[in-house]
Order: structure tokens, then sequence, then C-alpha cells
């Protein structure tokens, strides 16, 4: 087993012990809380599936773990799958086929489904059939198949991206925000306190500051803080040893880490600050146009640091600030 196998499996491990597995436990996202334990309950009531649930949000927000919360809330079983892995028709028609009465059916990356297994889909959210060919050419011939009733729940961190008629089958639509400080350090405190680990309420509200409003991360950095305590502090997290840890992992005061610095650090020197195309961003940092778009720039924006225009990216004064770079006024003439 390579040392990359080992990191991802203890890295499923520390994820299955800490993340919620009843709405209670799921911090922050108080709204659409709200309203899913009123859907479930309803549900439940009126001996129905669920409606379809899209979630929408930049990752690492809690997609993935509403889904398996709400499968455990209507006391159901869960199947996963992603859009990129549902290659053909006949790959959903089996997982579609395997579900019974009001289970789970998640679909990651949904934006990401080919047309095709998109279309097939459309009649097996809508009216819980689907329909099969048998043989190819002059014998060919569908069957319809009626299924279970279901609940799809579709995740995307692209909403943009997704088609309007699936779009318009999910009955329920719930858009993820990026978490505040408070909330995150709740969070890195109900990790700490599940995997044992001694924190300080003052070093859980330094991780959560720098954590980009992503419980995820929140939950990385504690881990990556909890290697540095345990050498180095006897294993007691407190803010001078989260200083540290932080520091050495290049994750700066504000929360950015390398990479958006690297993006900022791009705009300003190499293109005057912007307005630039993000594809040209992308090549200038070495990294995919899609991932800045999903995963750097939404966060960016929300801090003030960059901004969307119409001819391109932008970097704000903050930026220049943050990088401690002086505006140079004659670039914008
Ligand atoms: P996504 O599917 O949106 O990428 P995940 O559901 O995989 O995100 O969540 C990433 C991590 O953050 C998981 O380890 C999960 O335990 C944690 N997490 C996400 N949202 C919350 C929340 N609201 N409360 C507590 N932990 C959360």
């Amino acid at each position: 087993m390579s040392a990359n196998v080992r990191e991802i499996d203890r890295d499923a491990e520390f994820d299955s012990q800490i993340r919620p597995q009843q709405l209670a436990a799921f911090a922050g996202q108080e709204k659409i809380v709200r309203n899913l334990q009123i859907f479930i309950k309803a549900a439940i009531m009126r001996d129905e599936s669920l409606d379809h649930v899209l979630l929408h949000g930049p990752p690492g927000l809690g997609k993935t773990t509403l889904a398996n919360i709400i499968t455990n809330e209507l006391g159901v079983s869960l199947k996963i799958t992603s859009g990129p892995v549902l290659d053909k028709p006949g790959d959903l028609a089996g997982l579609l086929t395997s579900l019974q009465e009001g289970d789970v059916l998640f679909i990651d990356e949904i934006h990401r489904l080919s047309p095709i297994v998109e279309e097939y889909l459309y009649s097996a959210m809508e009216d819980y059939k689907i329909d099969i060919m048998l043989d190819k050419g002059a014998s060919a011939r569908t069957v319809q198949i009626k299924l279970n009733p279901f609940t799809l729940i579709g995740a995307t961190t692209r909403s943009g991206l997704l088609t309007s008629p699936l779009r318009a089958r999910f009955g329920i639509q719930c858009h993820l925000q990026y978490y505040d400080n408070q909330t995150l350090t709740g969070i890195v405190e109900r990790s700490a306190s599940v995997l044992n680990v001694a924190i300080e309420h003052k070093a859980a509200v330094e991780i959560a500051s720098r954590s980009r409003g992503t419980p995820r991360i929140a939950n990385a950095l504690l881990r990556r803080v909890r290697d540095f305590a345990m050498i180095q502090n006897d294993g007691v997290i407190n803010p001078q040893i989260t200083r540290i840890a932080l520091d050495a992992l290049d994750i700066d005061k504000r929360g950015l880490d390398q990479m958006d610095n690297k993006i900022l650090n791009t705009i300003i020197q190499k293109f005057g600050g912007g307005p630039v195309g993000l594809g040209t961003i992308a090549t200038a940092v070495s990294e995919d146009a899609g991932t800045i778009e999903e995963v750097y720039e939404p966060f960016l924006i929300k801090e003030g640091f960059i901004k969307r225009t119409p001819r391109g990216r932008e970097a704000t004064p903050l930026a220049y600030e943050h990088l401690g770079i002086a505006i140079n006024r004659a670039g914008e003439l």
C-alpha cells in the first residue's frame, strides 16, 4: 500500500468519526436545517418518499454530510454515485432498479452528468419509470420499468451549469453558504471532543478564522495542528502552537493559502491588477481553470479580494493591501 493510499484511508477514518449523523448535530445553515426538518417530518407522516433535493455550494460545506443525514433521518438506505462515473444510461438503470421504496440516491457533481444519462433521469425523477432498450438494430425495442419511489439528492459546486429541465425537477433546493467564524469554532471544538483532543477555546477560534469559511478545511487544519501539538506541546492545542502550525502550513492571517496568494499576486504583478481572464490566470498559476472558479475564486470574491467584471477578474485595493503592494494608479489610465 502506498503512503498516499494510507493517507486517504486515514482521512476517510477521521472523516467518518467526525461527520455529524443527525440534523441536530449539523452546525450552521440554520434555514436549510429548519426547512429540511419540516420536509422530512412531513414525508414520514405521509409515508411518502421525500421530494428530490438539490444541494449546491462550494466544496467542503457539507453537501455529502447532509445527504447522509437526510438518509438517516428518513431511516432509509443510501446509494452514492457521481456525475462523471455514470457513463451510460445502463449504469444509472442498474442503480435505480436496485433502490427500495423511499431510498436515497446521491449523485455528487450532478452538473457533470452526460446529456444522455441526464435525460434518462427525467422520467425516473418525475414518474419513477425508466425505458430500457433491449437488443440493437432492427429488433431493438424498449420496455418500461417501474421503479420504487425514491429521493434523488444531487450535489453541485456549479449550479449555473445545471440545465433548467434538470433543475426544475428538484422540489427542494438548498444553497449552502460559507460558515461564520463562530459556527466554525463550534465545529472545531466538536471535532476535537469527538477525537478526544484537548483544545483551548482561543485555539479553536484561531483555526476557525483561518479556514476559509469551510468545515472541511477547519477539520483538516485541526488535524494538522494536532500533529504539531503532539510533537511539540504534549498534545495540548493552545493558541501559540496553533499559530506555529498554521504559519508552517503557509495559511496566512486571513486564512488564504499559498494558491490564493499566488492568484492575487499573479493578477497584480503580471496583469497590472486586471481585468484578466480566468483561463489566463489558470495558465499563469498552473492550476485548472475549473478548480480556480469552484474552489478559490468564490472565497476570494466573498472576502473582497477580487471582483468579477465582464472583462475578467480584477484585484481590489484590499488585495494590494493584503500583499503589501502599492496600487499603481498610472496603470489604470
Ligand atoms: P461537500 O460534500 O459539500 O464537499 P462534506 O459534506 O464532505 O462537504 O463535508 C466536509 C467535512 O466537513 C466533513 O468532514 C464534515 O464532517 C464536515 N462538515 C461539513 N458541514 C458540517 C456542519 N454543518 N457541521 C459539522 N461538520 C460539518
